[in-house]
């Protein structure tokens, strides 16, 4: 007997049992032409998606482990590109796009995480803000991937469902972050692989959400939300994803520089396609022809660039598009080789058992929509808070958040915390001793001067 619903244990028992039918998303397109959803759902189990183009909002998070003597590190470069180091004490995120202070574009935050994919030893170096607690103010030592307590890619937003197309109808050559816009119209570039695309094969985000397993820079990685700039709505779905440096491989992972825009980083991502039902089957049997976009043409500098066409996928794979009247040459500014060899490796890893799918703890939206920045009119003055008592020590309850801190260290017992944790004080104890002044990190007690 069929169902006409398949459960992502069912299948994950199939992975187990060996007898799992695992497709790529190209194949899919052809066996849904062919069987149709209905039937397609009961022969396929798992589409398999690759996705592999230069995704600037990428990055990584390490923690360096502490130094001797200890370091609260503040200003934190590796190979000479700034990471943000405002966390803690040794922990850092490293952005795909920031250029080196030495190399400039050349390179950046992207080539420094493909060298430590490939297992290069980079430079740290630090400035430390000096402290009772962390007396060394900087450092400078080498350093490769393993010695890393945690390196954890942690991308705001990969995998865009489709993308516009750049094209340039001025006189002269565009470096965008679309790459090199020849004058006149005389070229087109466009990103995503079409039908090979994780979001495209799953736009209702039926099976992919918070919780998803992928393959992320060649290992295993997970969808930890939706991206940012999330707009389904429109078409722009995104993803917000996580993986383990240590698990990838540098041929899924390359740093690469746009000429005369910046650094970036190239992500592999593959995304399995659970099929559960006939709806699901049909969505991953969507064709190249069947995804549409706009050209844009980037001679305007301006968030509203003038829509100068709207093609579909299978034409700019073809190497030529019509815009206005010109024939015009079109190229990728992913490698659909990459997507394709990612999507036949998580294929292979799952018929190998060596992959299983996971269920969503949470969908993605499929409503979301994007807004533009909405500046404020005047930004209004922070509200200034200031002692209003008379008293010699003040509390503002409204600024106190009942840590206790205080409590232990007013011998007087002016401070007090209730059966419900909640801090109290007896004014009334108060021996003006002034050993409270400065110990609230909320600033919620002044002491008189
Ligand atoms: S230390 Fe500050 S925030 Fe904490 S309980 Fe005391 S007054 Fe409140
Ligand atoms: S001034 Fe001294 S006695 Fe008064 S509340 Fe602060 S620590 Fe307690």
């Amino acid at each position: 007997m069929t169902t006409n619903e398949k459960s992502i244990q069912e299948i994950n028992e199939k992975i187990k049992d060996g007898s799992v039918c695992v497709v790529t998303a190209a194949q899919m397109t052809q066996i849904v032409t062919e069987l149709g959803p209905e039937d397609a759902m009961h022969e396929v189990d798992v589409v398999t998606t690759g996705t592999f183009g230069a995704m600037c909002s990428s990055g990584v998070w390490m923690n360096f482990g502490h130094a001797e003597p200890p370091m609260k590190m503040s200003k934190v470069w590796l190979n000479d590109v700034e990471a943000y180091g405002g966390i803690a004490a040794v922990d850092a995120y490293l952005g795909a796009t920031q250029p080196s202070s030495s190399r400039g574009i050349e390179y950046g935050g992207g080539h420094v995480i493909e060298d430590l994919i490939r297992g290069k030893t980079v430079t740290l170096r630090a400035e430390g803000t000096v402290t009772d607690c962390y007396p060394n103010p900087d450092l400078s030592v080498e350093i490769g991937l393993e010695d890393l307590n945690q390196a954890v890619m942690s991308n705001p937003r990969n995998c865009y469902e489709r993308y516009g197309v750049a094209t340039n109808t001025l006189d002269k050559s565009l470096y965008t972050y679309m790459g090199k816009l020849l004058p006149e119209l005389e070229n087109a570039t466009y990103s995503g692989a079409g039908e090979l695309s994780p979001i495209v094969n799953d736009p209702q985000f039926r099976t992919i959400g918070i919780g998803t397993r992928i393959l992320l820079g060649g290992g295993e990685g997970y969808v930890i939300g939706c991206g940012t700039q999330h707009n389904p709505t429109g078409g722009f779905g995104t993803l917000m994803v996580q993986g383990d440096l240590e698990n990838m491989n540098s041929s899924m992972i390359r740093g690469a520089t746009m000429t005369k825009y910046g650094p970036t980083l190239f992500v592999g991502v593959g995304v399995p396609i659970p099929i559960i039902n006939a709806e699901v089957a049909k969505s991953a049997g969507v064709s190249d022809a069947d995804i549409t976009t706009n050209v844009l043409d980037y001679a305007v500098p301006s968030r509203n660039r003038p829509v100068l066409a709207s093609v579909n996928y299978e034409e700019l794979k073809s190497g030529m598009i019509e815009v206005n009247g010109k024939e015009v040459t079109t190229s990728p500014l992913s490698s659909f080789k990459v997507a394709q060899d990612i999507a036949v490796y998580l294929k292979d890893l799952i018929v190998k058992k060596e992959f299983f799918l996971s269920e969503a703890v949470k969908q993605l939206s499929s409503k979301d929509t994007v807004y533009p920045l909405r500046p404020r009119k005047s930004a209004s003055p922070a509200a200034i808070v200031s002692p209003v008592s008379n008293q010699f020590m003040h509390r503002n309850t409204d600024l106190c958040i009942h840590c206790g801190l205080c409590v232990p260290h007013c011998s007087a017992g002016v401070f007090q915390q209730d059966s419900d944790w909640i801090v109290i004080d007896d004014q009334s104890l108060c021996v003006k001793c002034d050993d409270c002044r400065d110990i609230c990190p909320q600033r919620a007690i002044t002491v008189r001067s």
